[in-house]
């Protein structure tokens, strides 16, 4: 279900299956190599406030963008805080404190900045819409996704039939031992796996969601690929607090 771009040393996923639902749709997420971040940053870090050289956090951002053929302001992103906040968006940069974005405009590219945390793309191929959301166990839990979909259907009146939702890579029920409160945040995805831990399946959690929110089960896409077990994804979990972070990123190409 994944494909592979290999190119210019960078190794980016794709989403072949999108191309009959949803065809100005593209999807990448970011693998660990083909950068010039030194360890534990190494190589493709995305992520600058994590501790890496801004200097170099740039120059893997020029990378991405040269091999996929972004403009150079063509990416608007968050300071992600796990929260629900949603911002339309039509050009590039960052808006602090938003986990959520939504633009018609072809040719931007909307990233999410991830390490665990899921990234979401919404998008509606009748309505020309995209959306793209970060959800980790906190936005998850406040709702950002059924958020999301309650706006698309309200300010661009998706149809549920022909929207498609993506899922990027995220952390794994396996590798994802939650304390008893936050289990039972999600009383429905929490399991007990061994006397003390408690484990959360949020991959099943995002896709009953958008079911939940009308999203037919064929249009939900899934990379199936976990940021702890994967090497080469950057994993919090994983490698504690000094590590890099990988990117997702949607954009509905331009005719
Ligand atoms: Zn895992």
């Amino acid at each position: 279900m994944i494909a592979w771009i290999e190119e210019n040393g960078l190794r980016i996923g794709t989403f072949p299956a999108l191309d009959a639902l949803a065809p100005a749709l593209s999807v990448w997420f970011t693998t660990r190599g083909g950068g010039v971040s030194r360890p534990p940053f190494d190589s493709l870090n995305l992520g600058s406030h994590v501790g890496d050289s801004r200097t170099d956090v740039l120059e893997n951002r020029r990378r991405l963008k040269k091999t996929l053929g972004i403009g150079a302001n063509r990416v608007a992103r968050g300071g992600q805080v796990h929260g629900t906040e949603i911002a339309f968006v039509k050009r590039g940069g960052t808006l602090e404190g938003t986990d959520g974005f939504m633009t018609v405009s072809r040719g931007l590219a909307l990233a999410i900045n991830s390490a665990d945390c899921f990234p979401l793309m919404i998008h509606s191929p009748s309505e020309m819409v995209l959306a793209a959301i970060h959800v980790g166990r906190s936005g998850a839990a406040a709702g950002i996704i059924g958020k999301t979909f309650d706006l698309l259907y309200e300010r661009y009146r998706i149809d549920p039939d022909n929207t498609v939702a993506v899922c990027g890579p995220g952390i794994c029920p396996r590798c994802y031992e939650v304390g008893r409160d936050a289990a039972m945040a999600f009383p429905a995805y929490a399991r007990m796996r061994r006397v003390k831990g408690w484990h959360l399946d949020l991959p099943r959690f995002i896709r009953t969601e958008t079911e939940r929110a009308g999203l037919k089960p064929a249009n939900f896409f899934d990379s199936g690929l976990c940021t702890a077990c994967e090497s080469d994804l950057f994993s919090y979990r994983r490698d504690g607090d000094r590590t890099g972070r990988n990117w997702t990123l949607a954009m509905m190409i331009r005719r």
